[in-house]
């Protein structure tokens, strides 16, 4: 990436499908495959127990800071072309469901919203799952129009939210 304008940016990658730990590790390790991006940190996995439908495989999800030279809809478009690629399974004849979720969190101070992408992300705020593992590795990071994610992630709570060992 030399001599290239360099963005950081946090991604959420989530699964809770056919192997959930083993899809979140693969995505981590193909975000630092794409093109002009690479995986700074990454925080630990952490794995959330859905609940209501208990008959449900639990969450697991982990975030990620990429140091990237596409900008927001490059990056964007290269991670729903991951999902595409890593989160479906074999259903009989048809491609089944979804299995994993990759979020742009933030990207840098941007704040845009545009048909198909916003960011940052809407949902942050509420969300254990993305502030818990984000809080990991970038506490002091502070979401564009949102908050410093360490305030975020103590008034959010723990939402059955936990590390994996
Ligand atoms: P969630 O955003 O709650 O994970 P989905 O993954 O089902 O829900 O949403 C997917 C759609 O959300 C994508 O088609 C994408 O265009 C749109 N989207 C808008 N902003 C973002 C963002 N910052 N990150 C990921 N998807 C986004
Ligand atoms: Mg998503």
């Amino acid at each position: 990436m030399a001599n290239e304008a360099v963005a950081t940016a946090f991604v959420g990658v989530g699964s809770n499908l056919d192997g959930p730990e083993r899809r979140v590790r693969l995505a981590l390790d193909a975000l630092d495959g794409l093109p002009r991006t690479r995986v700074v940190r990454h925080s630990r996995l952490y794995r959330t127990a859905p609940w209501g439908r208990s008959e449900q495989p639990d969450f697991v999800n982990a975030v990620a800071e990429v140091s990237t030279a596409l900008a927001p809809r490059a990056l964007l478009d290269a991670l729903l072309a991951l999902e595409l690629a890593q989160g479906r399974l074999r259903d009989g004849t048809r491609w089944g469901p979804r299995t994993l979720d990759l979020d742009l969190v933030a990207y840098d101070a941007v704040r845009l919203v545009e048909p198909g992408l916003t960011v940052p992300h809407p949902r942050i705020a509420e969300r254990a799952f993305v502030l818990l593992p984000l809080a990991e590795i970038a506490p002091d990071f502070d979401i564009p129009g949102v908050g410093r994610v360490r305030d975020l992630a103590a008034a959010v709570g723990e939402q059955g939210c936990r590390a994996l060992d």
